[in-house]
């Protein structure tokens, strides 16, 4: 059992009461995590309010201790993979990356700089645009990628100068909790402060008084109410949220080739990614085909505790995720749809689910509309192109997308229809740190990465030179 400790001013504290953590893979607790009172937590946000100034006036010290975060986390990946694997569920090669990569961001954004700019020189005066820290942050993370989506939030914060309180799911609070240790070797007192507990922690963090953003990733209802507890008291918001991304696989696309990474696009992480393909749109003339050879994939994926050696799909990180997977199969089976492989939990204590594969279905059934998060996905044939985009479009997800074909021009000119943040065109690896990842309608407010995302953690700030100055 793995006994975590939060990081608040530097220090680790533990709570009078803590939670358990249970491994998804065996349905069994496999550690616990404190449980962060109110007075803890106004501690946190004191210490990150103190750390505020002099970390937001040191531009080389930043840099200096980020580089040094970034190494540490490197070192530490190998060790905490595991315990990543144990209370998330995914294979532990991807736990290991997902850490590695994550320290990716600490070293691009410590090199990142929003320049002032001179917008206007008058004879009598000068105008100067420059950007000033947003504040204390107070972030929240869900539990499908806890490490990257921390470092997509804890990276563009401490790069503009400002300080966090970060709260991971308490679903999967360790490794976070875990690495605010880790990253107390690199960084000054107060600057990133890691609690953890079940709800209403999240509350709290939203309606304290020091924060003056809050950055959130997470499903959609939640940040709608976190957007409007936000709203209270005019705090600036950062909302990564659901999707429903259509992947559009044009006539010309050769199956054989393309079923691997479509595969991996939906299947990654057993489905519960944010922007997996969550419905793919084929042409009739090649359903047949393409239903056949995911449903092969599917059937020959091997799936099991990620602690395992040559595990490709874990289990689903909570039972109620599985649950939900389950009853949208069991909607869609009901409602006549084809269940071409898998269909069933796997028995046992485990929270596994068999990678799914489901034909004869169409929109306005619940597992096209909605978010499954889980390994099962629908296949929907189209008659004509312009068909297919306006049922990828006809949708308040609007998170990304893929077009699958062998004419990038023709894929290209689907991709500009779909309204969405990130379109891939055959395949699409992770989200790089300098590109925007955000997206439109109910998917998001706000952009994560990027100069955008850095920009996120600041306020505008506009100085005006008189002449009687120069
Ligand atoms: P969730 O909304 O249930 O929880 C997210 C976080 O919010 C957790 O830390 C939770 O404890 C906290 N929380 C819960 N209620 C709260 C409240 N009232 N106020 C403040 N915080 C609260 O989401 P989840 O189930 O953990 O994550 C899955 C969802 O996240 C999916 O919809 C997925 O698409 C989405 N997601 C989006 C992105 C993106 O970048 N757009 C990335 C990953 C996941």
């Amino acid at each position: 059992m793995t006994e975590s400790v939060m990081t608040i001013n530097g220090e680790a504290v533990t709570g009078d009461r803590t939670f358990e953590v249970i491994d998804p893979a065996t349905g069994t607790p496999m550690g616990a995590a404190p449980q962060c009172s109110p007075a803890q937590l106004d501690l946190a946000m004191g210490s990150a309010q103190r750390a505020l100034r002099p970390w937001a006036s040191d531009h080389e010290t930043r840099r200096k201790a980020m580089h040094e975060a970034a190494e540490l986390m490197r070192r530490a990946a190998p060790e905490l993979g595991p315990l990543f694997t144990q209370e998330q569920g995914s294979p532990v090669q991807a736990a290991v990356g997902q850490l590695m990569i994550s320290a990716d961001w600490l070293d691009y954004f410590a090199d990142l700089e929003l320049p002032a700019k001179t917008v206007r020189t008058y004879p009598d005066r000068t105008i100067e645009v420059s950007r000033r820290p947003v504040g204390v942050v107070a972030a929240i993370t869900p539990w499908n990628a806890p490490v990257l989506l921390a470092m997509w939030k804890i990276a563009p914060a401490l790069a503009a100068g400002a300080t966090m309180v970060l709260k991971p799911s308490p679903y999967t609070p360790l490794t976070t909790l875990a690495l605010g240790q880790v990253f107390s070797a690199a960084l000054p007192l107060g600057v990133l402060n890691i609690v953890s507990g079940l709800e209403p922690l999240g509350q709290q963090l939203v309606s304290h008084p020091t924060p003056r953003k809050i950055a959130f990733t997470g499903s959609i209802p939640t940040g709608k109410a976190v957007a409007v507890a936000a709203a209270e008291d005019l705090k600036r918001v950062t909302l990564e949220l659901g999707g429903n991304d259509a992947a559009i696989v044009l006539d010309d696309a050769d199956i054989d080739r393309i079923v691997e990474p479509l595969f991996f696009s939906a299947f990654a992480n057993s489905g519960q990614i944010c922007e997996a393909t969550k419905r793919v749109y084929v042409p009739e003339r090649l359903y047949g085909r393409l239903l056949d050879a995911l449903a092969d994939r599917a059937r020959s994926a091997r799936v099991g505790h990620g602690l395992e050696p040559d595990v490709e799909l874990g289990p689903l990180t909570t039972h109620f995720q599985r649950d939900h997977v389950e009853d949208l199969v069991q909607d869609a089976k009901a409602g006549g749809a084809t269940i071409a492989a898998g269909g069933h939990r796997i028995a046992g204590d485990g929270y596994f689910f068999e990678p799914t594969i489901i034909g004869d279905v169409e929109d306005g059934v619940r597992i096209v509309d909605e978010e499954q998060f889980g390994p099962a996905l629908p296949v929907i044939a189209y008659k004509d192109v312009d068909e297919a985009v306006r049922r990828a479009n006809a949708t308040m997800y609007g998170l990304a997308g893929s077009v699958w074909s062998s004419d990038l021009d023709r894929a290209r000119a689907v991709a500009v229809r779909l309204e969405v943040g990130r379109v891939k065109i055959n395949g699409g690896g992770l989200p790089s740190p300098e590109a925007p990842f955000g997206g439109v309608k109910w998917s998001g407010v706000g952009v994560e990465n990027g100069p955008w995302g850095l920009e996120e953690y600041t306020d505008l700030h506009v100085t005006e030179i008189g002449a009687g100055a120069q």
